[in-house]
């Protein structure tokens, strides 16, 4: 198995790498992309010893070749996309932050490379092109997503029509229980302080103000093919239960574990099959006990914001991803408050008129007004 990780020095990158280096020995990593940590990319790169490698521009590339690496080095957005469709490779982890990871998945998908997708955006801003492309490509797209890798395991041995409803647990980030007026202050090294998991920065602030359940409840609705009705979101803050399907007779399947994301990981990786790993196991006689409450969406707006965006759909979920990302990069600054991440959102909804999803063109028109509205409200 041919492998290219694009991301391979974020969260899911890393342990991705973990991953192959544990349990897939026979595994070959073609292709390595980093955007900045560009010390922890060379190691990386000596340690694998991928062909192709990326960074984002030349000074980038001069200081990868400080660190005497052997591979041919690409830039640039048309560099990302050759990594991304490289002939050899057999499944593209796709492990980017963001809009950017977008690109990279129409184009692995269209090159007929099957994906482990962690980069939840792709689906959030253009479910409605991926999944009905990789349909017709025979091209498979598995989810690293914890809860949605739950939802696929729960599926298993069943049919799609027999599912009644999708249950996507949330941990309910750090804030969960907090009063409004607390939440209000927290700053980003609050938010930074997820209680379950440790993540990227903008997914972690993300998860503190609920947008992530929102992004997940768009990703499981084109991955599951299901309508929103059909999803429900529970908060469960133990993390042990990753997701859950209930069928038409009533019959509920759970995914556990500890909350790890290798094991999703090592899932998508081996294509939806189990492969052996020697990584903790759960043990229930010491574990807490598993709870679960409603989501709050009037202490975390973002949820009702993102509900809102998947029914009207069209390119809104891309105004809203686009948007938030742009948010959060300012609430991570201290620039904007916590609450200044949904008022935003709203007041883009209030502004935008929404467009059907024809093409990448028209999901990157969205991006470009998303833009072109924040920096005119600055
Ligand atoms: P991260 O910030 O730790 O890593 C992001 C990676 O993308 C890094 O390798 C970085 O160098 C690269 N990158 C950043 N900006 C880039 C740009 N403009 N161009 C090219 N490359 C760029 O993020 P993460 O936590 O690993 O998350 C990655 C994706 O996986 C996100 O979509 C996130 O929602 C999803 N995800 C993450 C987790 C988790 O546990 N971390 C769990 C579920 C889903
Ligand atoms: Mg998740």
């Amino acid at each position: 198995m041919n492998i290219a990780i694009l991301g391979a020095t974020g969260s899911i990158g890393t342990q991705t790498l973990d991953v192959i280096r544990s349990c897939l020995p026979q595994a070959r990593v073609n292709v390595l992309t980093g955007y900045g940590n560009i010390s922890a990319l060379a190691a990386s790169v000596h340690e694998f010893k991928p062909e192709l490698v990326w960074v984002p521009d030349g000074a980038a590339a001069d200081e990868l070749l400080e660190y005497q690496v052997e591979c041919e080095i690409l830039t640039g957005e048309e560099g990302l996309i050759t990594c991304a469709t490289y002939d050899p490779i057999d499944i593209v982890v796709n492990a980017l932050v963001g809009k950017v990871g977008l690109g990279p998945t129409l184009a692995a998908i269209e090159a007929k490379k099957d994906i482990a997708l962690a980069n939840k955006e792709s689906l959030v801003t253009a479910g409605s092109m991926i999944m009905p492309l990789a349909r017709e490509l025979g091209v498979r797209v598995v989810p690293i997503d914890s809860e949605h890798s739950a939802i696929l395991q729960c599926m298993q041995g069943n049919t799609a029509s027999a599912v009644e409803k999708v249950i996507l647990t949330a941990s309910g980030g750090p804030f969960r229980l907090h009063p409004k007026k607390q939440i209000q202050m927290a700053t980003a090294a609050d938010a930074l302080r997820h209680p379950n998991w440790a993540m990227g920065p903008k997914i972690t602030i993300d998860s503190a103000t609920l947008m992530n359940k929102g992004l997940e409840l768009i990703e499981a609705m084109w991955l599951f093919d299901q309508p929103m009705s059909n999803v429900e979101i529970l908060v469960h803050p133990q993390s042990i239960i990753h997701s859950m399907v209930q069928f038409c007779d009533g019959s509920v399947m759970a995914q556990m574990g500890l909350p790890d994301m290798r094991l999703p990981i090592l899932y998508a990786l081996a294509g939806a099959t189990r492969v052996a790993s020697d990584y903790p196991r759960m043990d229930f006689l010491s574990a807490k006990a598993l709870t679960f409450e409603a989501p709050d969406e009037d202490r975390f707006p973002c949820l009702a914001l993102a509900k809102y965006a998947a029914t009207i759909g069209g390119t809104l979920p891309a105004v809203m991803n686009a948007v938030n990302e742009w948010a959060v990069g300012q609430f991570l600054q201290d620039k904007i408050d916590f609450y200044g991440i949904s008022a935003l959102i709203a007041e883009a909804f209030g502004s935008y008129t929404v467009q059907d999803v024809k093409s990448l063109a028209d999901i990157r028109k969205a991006e470009a007004w998303a833009m072109e509205f924040v920096h005119a409200r600055k």
